[in-house]
């Protein structure tokens, strides 16, 4: 069995994103050069997600008011994890948003339903973090 390991540095300009990472991800199983397997992605932090859904800049924008909704970043002091920080709805909201995908590997190819890509989201960024890809296979 074939294994391949990378992690991805991601730094947003603005607290919150979401950013296409399909294209990172299809380089790595490139170089991995495995054909049937598994990819396995995932945020290294606790205030980001990786998931998978639509490339399509409405549904991102809705994404980030319903999150805002369940999760609101002010007032920071209705939150018991903030004091030092004030990432606790940075926190919520990757708990939602997930933390991991799985994606089949068949025929050296990300094997996706239609329209599905792989997004990194922040929720606490302005800083240097990591997404891990882990392929296994043959
Ligand atoms: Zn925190």
């Amino acid at each position: 069995m074939k294994s391949f390991r990378k992690e991805l540095w991601i730094e947003t300009s603005a607290r919150r994103e979401f950013i296409n990472i399909t294209p990172d991800v299809d380089l790595c199983l490139q170089k991995s050069g495995i054909q049937e397997g598994l990819a396995l992605i995932n945020a290294m932090h606790i205030t980001a997600s990786v998931f998978i859904n639509d490339d399509e800049s409405g549904l991102h924008y809705d994404f980030e008011v319903w999150l805002e909704k369940l999760a609101p970043h002010s007032p920071t002091s209705q939150y018991r994890h903030n004091g030092y920080e004030d990432n606790a709805d940075g926190h919520l909201k990757r708990q939602i948003m997930g933390r991991e995908v799985v994606v089949a590997i068949t025929e050296g190819k990300l094997d996706f339903g239609p329209w599905e890509q792989i997004f990194y989201g922040e929720f606490d960024g302005k800083r240097k973090k990591r997404v891990l890809v882990k392929i296994i296979g043959e």
